[in-house]
């Protein structure tokens, strides 16, 4: 779909509740083009992102730039550089976090307030946003009001946080910009109303912390987990260990600035570790295999489309003129 005159977005369905609805790769076109985010290392992606690239009939991506490392967006950085010789754009601290991911050659750092000029006008800036992970950034294409912000603000929920004081930090800094008409996040549908969504991330993430200092005053020692039962009653519970990790960083905020004392937990001696690696490890192997046999039994599928079906006739039928 189209965002603005230079923007487009490929929406890739999910059904994933950690990704909702869909997620985004971003296609902005000047006289080269940019793609922002690549999805998670499936078949899926990279047919979406061929097939798109198709419908609207262009051919190259000469750089691929990315968020931030998390693996469903830089999954497929190495096929880009493969199939379409694009140069990848990573955050500038993000290589150690890209182990594997990256292609070996073609891998350009990007750092806060440089600009990607495109050629006709098309300008983007970085603005680094670190909190939802210590990589992410953001890009902002000024002249068209467009803001790709990855998992730093998402469509239809609120994000992770890994770290809240730069977290709540960058919202701060990203309300400011000037000009700012939509943002294109990388999961869920784009937000129309950039300045009264990210106010109200502000106010959330100050209410999250005002609710959990009422729980720390109503107890005498509480952990994160039950915290996070008290504050989120009626949460998916598979989304459960996110809101805990949500609340962590709040704690983690509140401890640093003084505000509250921990009392350090004792972890557990004798985890059986081993028994239960060997068994994981077990399991991804299968996992692993089960998704190489069907990659390839698809990719026989679509290949079987270019020949006649073999197991139907041992001689066709043919036609003539009567
Ligand atoms: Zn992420």
């Amino acid at each position: 779909m189209r965002v603005s005159k230079s923007v487009r977005a490929l929406q890739v369905p999910e059904d994933n509740p950690m990704t909702p609805v869909f997620t985004n790769i971003f296609y902005i076109g000047g006289d080269q083009s940019l793609t922002i985010d690549s999805g998670e290392m499936l078949e899926k992606y990279r047919w979406m992102l061929k097939g798109y690239l198709a419908a609207i009939e262009k051919t190259e991506i000469a750089l691929a730039a990315i968020t931030h490392h998390h693996s469903d967006h830089s999954g497929n950085l190495k096929w880009i550089r493969e199939f379409y010789d694009a140069e990848i754009l990573i955050p500038h601290n993000a290589r150690p976090l890209l182990k594997g991911k990256l292609p070996a050659r073609g891998v350009k750092k990007i750092q806060d307030g440089e600009n990607i000029d495109l050629g006709k006008g098309v300008k983007l800036t970085v603005l680094q946003t670190p909190g939802h992970s210590v990589d992410s950034i953001c890009f902002y294409l000024e002249s068209e009001g467009v803001l790709f912000t990855g998992d730093t603000i998402l469509g239809s929920t609120t994000t992770t946080v890994q770290n809240l004081a730069d977290y709540r930090e960058s919202l701060e800094y990203l309300v400011g910009l000037p000009n700012l008409k939509v943002i294109c996040p990388g999961h869920g549908p784009l937000i129309e109303e950039p300045r009264e969504r990210l106010t109200e991330y502000i106010a959330h993430r100050n209410q999250r912390e005002e609710q959990i200092i009422d729980v720390l005053k109503k107890n005498r020692q509480v952990t994160s987990w039950e915290i996070m039962l008290e504050i989120y009653p009626q949460i998916d519970t598979r989304l459960r260990r996110a809101a805990d990790n949500n609340v962590q960083s709040h704690l983690e905020q509140l401890k640093n600035v003084g505000l509250i004392t921990e009392i350090s937990g004792i972890p557990k001696k004798n985890r059986s570790k081993q028994q239960v690696s060997v068994k994981d490890k077990e399991h991804e192997r299968i996992i692993r295999q089960a998704e190489r046999l069907k990659t390839a039994r698809l990719k026989a599928q679509i290949r079987a489309q270019e020949s006649p079906p073999s197991d139907v006739w041992k001689v066709p039928p043919k036609y003539e003129m009567s």
